[in-house]
């Protein structure tokens, strides 16, 4: 995520992080990476510039000269002013005080709208509140039909109409159901289009003024750079939006943008969108993001994904399991399991403070590509294998490599690995876990 701009300025904040004093010429040196770093990565040149100004002024500060650590102040400051940026009073859904509260996503087409819709909707019911999604994209031909594959593989209640060639009287249809049926939230899908055909954006206008909705949302992709700010200006002027969703944050995009659309619209960014799959969407947080710019890690993000998957009585039944010598390979799927929802390691180490992907790339898709062949290995594994390692003689082995589609070779391998790291856990573990806590208050953790 913010990968263009969080690498440079990470390379930058590390230089000069560890500097106990800084003379004029680091000062300007540092400004002058940061303007760079800045535009590249798609920061309109007006909010540069007003970042960079302010950040100076601080630096005139006799406060800053005083400073033990002026580098740390410095990124400290830069990120305190991304997140003034980002901050809103407005980040939170508007909700209807009496009736269903309405949600209308606009955006052009291929920003991630009908993705999104869904997103939307699982996330809300996730929260118990009852959500009708409005297949209502009726140019894009397979959208209709998209949103249905997503609201049944997730459950998502939906409301369509293939035989109605008209949005504005699926709007108002979709209304009458809601109301009809007590539902909390309508999300409504719509065309995608662009600011400048002005027919189409005539029909959102009159599809806005039909629902009246709490929220008229803008989808932006963010791979698209600079022109999304153009767009957003744009669709506000025509339509008034109330917030923003920005997607495709997972991609390599030039997460600049999302900075300039906010410093130039005032509009709040509601959420962003991380992945393809519906759980791939987060509430926006200014200050995870300002971090992740800064390439300072997101290790709040990444305790929370963590303790989403966590069932504290399996993790001491494991404990149990590791110290008595019992670990076998359901527990090693249960663990590769658990962390495959946290998402993929990449974007795992990306919100490691100090990690730099780049430099780890070749050995993480090992790493993962280990991972999915031990998972097919497991799986071609019987029951009684799986919970009993040691039975694993070379018979067992050559059909395990014939079901897996793996070489032997390999599976030996994979067995080994399997065997040195239950022995690395017990000695991590040592008694009652006395070593593990040991290994913590040192932080000297091994590779
Ligand atoms: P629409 O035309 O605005 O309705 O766009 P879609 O919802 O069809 O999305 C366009 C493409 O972007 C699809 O392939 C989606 O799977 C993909 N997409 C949407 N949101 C995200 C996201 O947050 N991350 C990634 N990687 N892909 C996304």
């Amino acid at each position: 995520m913010f990968e263009n701009l969080s690498a440079k300025l990470s390379q930058i904040t590390r230089k000069l992080i560890n500097q106990r004093r800084l003379n004029e010429n680091d000062i300007n040196d540092f400004l002058r990476q940061i303007r760079m770093a800045l535009l590249e990565a798609d920061v309109n040149f007006k909010v540069v510039k007003s970042l960079i100004e302010s950040i100076k002024n601080e630096t005139h500060d006799p406060e800053f000269s005083k400073s033990l650590n002026p580098g740390y102040l410095l990124v400290e400051i830069l990120k305190q002013q991304l997140i003034t940026i980002l901050t809103s009073d407005n980040s939170e859904l508007v909700k209807s005080n009496k009736n269903c509260s309405k949600i209308l996503l606009v955006g052009i087409q291929g920003s991630g709208k009908t993705t999104t819709a869904a997103k939307l909707s699982f996330y809300l019911n996730k929260l118990n509140q009852k959500t009708l999604l409005v297949a209502n994209d009726l140019v894009r031909p397979a959208a209709i039909d998209q949103l249905i594959k997503l609201a049944n593989d997730n459950e998502l209640d939906i409301y369509y109409d293939k035989k109605i060639n008209d949005s504005i009287k699926i709007a108002e249809n979709s209304l009458k159901l809601s109301s009809d049926n007590q539902y909390q939230w309508t999300i409504i899908d719509t065309a995608g289009r662009s600011q400048l055909d002005d027919e189409m954006m005539k029909e959102l206008i009159t599809i806005k003024n039909k629902v009246n909705p709490e929220e008229c949302i803008l989808v932006v992709d963010s791979m698209i750079g600079q022109t999304a700010v153009d767009i957003a200006n744009s669709f506000n002027e025509k339509l008034g939006l109330t917030g923003l969703i920005i997607t495709k944050l997972d991609g390599d995009s030039k997460g600049g943008s999302a900075v300039s659309i906010v410093k130039e619209t005032g509009l709040p960014i509601k959420f962003i969108g991380t992945g393809e799959k519906v759980d791939e969407f987060d509430k926006f947080y200014p200050d995870r993001i300002s971090s992740r710019i800064l390439g300072m890690g997101d290790l709040q993000t990444l305790a929370e994904k963590a303790s989403e998957q966590i069932d504290h009585q399996k993790a001491e039944d494991l404990t149990k399991k590791i110290v008595s010598d019992s670990f076998d390979f359901n527990d090693l799927l249960d663990q590769m399991n658990s962390i495959k929802k946290m998402g993929s390691l990449e974007s795992i180490i990306n919100m490691i403070p100090g990690v730099n992907l780049n430099q780890m790339g070749s050995k993480l898709s090992e790493n993962e590509s280990k991972m999915n062949k031990m998972k097919y290995m497991i799986d071609s594994m019987t029951p009684i294998e799986r919970r009993n390692p040691n039975i694993l003689n070379v018979s067992r082995r050559k059909r395990i490599a014939t079901g897996s589609g793996l070489t032997h070779i390999e599976v030996n391998q994979l067995i080994n690995q399997f065997n040195q790291t239950k022995k690395m856990m017990k000695s991590f573990y040592g008694k009652n876990g006395r070593n593990l806590n040991k290994l913590i208050k040192s932080g000297n953790f091994p590779n």
